[in-house]
C-alpha cells in the first residue's frame, strides 16, 4: 500500500519510523523543507510544495498514492485544507494525526487569543520581558509591538533580521525540560509566555514552566481545519492503516 505521508510534526517522525518497519506499507514522507538540516528519515523523502490543492492531487494520481496521511503540525492550516481537497478530488482517502491540544489547569492564567497578531496585540502596549516559543513562521509578527523585549527560542535563526530593538535568540531543538525551561525563564526574567497551542509533549516544558512560576502565557488557538477521519497518535494511526490494508485485500 502506497502511503504519502505529509510531514514536519514529532507524529509524522513516530509514523515513518512504524511504517518503514512493516512490509506492508511503501512510504514516501513529504516536507516543507522549511528546516535547514531536518533529522535523517527511514522512509523515502520528498522535499517542497506540490503546488496547491492541484498539484498535489495531480502528485496522488501520478504516484498512485492509495492512502495520504495528513500528519502535519496543528498550525499549518493550508497544507491540511489543501489535504482534504486534493484526497477528494483525487478519491484518495485521507487521515489526519493531529495531538489533542493542551488544557489550561486550575490556577493557570491564560489569555486566549485567535491568532498570532491578536495574541501580540493581547500581551499589552506595557513593556514586558516575553518569551517566544511560536517557531520561525510567525516571527514576524512580534514586530507589531517592539516595545516589548524577546526571548526567542527557535531551531534555525532567522535569514531576515527582525525591526525589533530588543531581542535575544536561544538557537536549540527540543525536546526541553521543564527544569531547563524554569533556568532560562528566571535568567532572562521573563514575565509572559507567548506561545501556540501545538499540544504534544515535546514543547510543553515552557507552558510546564510557566505553571511553576506563575507566569501568564498568551496562547494563540489552533486554525480551523474542517472535519475530516483523525486519529492522535502515530500508534493509532498504523491501526488504521492496517483496517485499511485489510480491507483492500478483502475487495481483492
Ligand atoms: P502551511 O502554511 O499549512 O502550508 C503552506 C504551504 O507549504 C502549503 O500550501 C504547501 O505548499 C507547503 N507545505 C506545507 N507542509 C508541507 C509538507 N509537509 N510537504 C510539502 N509541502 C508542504 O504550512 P506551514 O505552517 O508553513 O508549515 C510548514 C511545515 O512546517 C509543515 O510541514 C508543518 O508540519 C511544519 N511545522 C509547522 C509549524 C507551524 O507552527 N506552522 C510548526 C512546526 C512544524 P503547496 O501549496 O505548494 O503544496
Amino acid at each position: 500500500m502506497r502511503v504519502l505521508l505529509l510531514g514536519g510534526s514529532t507524529e509524522a517522525s513516530a509514523l515513518a519510523k512504524l511504517l518503514a518497519q512493516d512490509g506492508r506499507f511503501e512510504a514516501t514522507l513529504s516536507l516543507a523543507g522549511r528546516t535547514a538540516s531536518p533529522r535523517a528519515q527511514p522512509v523515502a523523502t520528498r522535499t517542497g510544495g506540490f503546488g496547491g490543492v492541484e498539484g498535489l492531487a495531480r502528485y496522488l494520481r501520478r504516484e498512485r498514492i492509495d492512502v495520504l496521511v495528513d500528519a502535519t503540525h496543528p498550525f499549518a492550516a493550508q497544507m491540511s485544507r489543501n489535504a482534504i481537497e486534493a484526497a477528494a478530488a483525487a478519491r484518495t482517502p485521507l487521515l489526519a494525526v493531529e495531538r489533542p491540544a493542551w488544557q489550561p489547569q486550575p490556577g493557570d492564567n491564560w489569555t486566549l487569543a485567535p491568532d498570532m497578531a491578536a495574541a501580540v496585540q493581547a500581551i499589552g502596549s506595557a513593556p514586558r520581558k516575553v518569551f517566544s516559543g511560536i517557531g520561525s513562521l510567525a516571527l514576524a509578527e512580534l514586530q507589531a509591538a517592539p516595545q516589548h523585549t524577546y526571548v526567542v527560542r527557535l531551531i534555525d535563526l532567522p535569514k531576515v533580521p527582525l525591526a525589533l530593538p530588543d531581542i535575544v535568540f536561544v538557537q536549540a531543538c527540543g525536546p526541553f525540560t521543564v527544569e531547563d525551561d524554569i533556568r532560562l525563564f528566571r535568567e532572562h526574567g521573563v514575565e509572559v509566555v507567548l506561545a501556540k497551542n501545538a499540544g504534544g509533549d515535546a514543547t510543553v516544558s515552557k507552558i510546564e514552566a510557566a505553571r511553576a512560576l506563575g507566569l501568564p502565557v498568551t496562547m494563540v488557538q489552533r486554525p480551523f481545519i474542517p472535519p475530516r477521519p483523525t486519529v492522535a497518535t502515530a500508534e493509532e494511526a498504523m491501526a488504521w492503516l492496517a483496517k485499511c490494508w485489510n480491507s483492500t485485500l478483502e475487495s481483492r
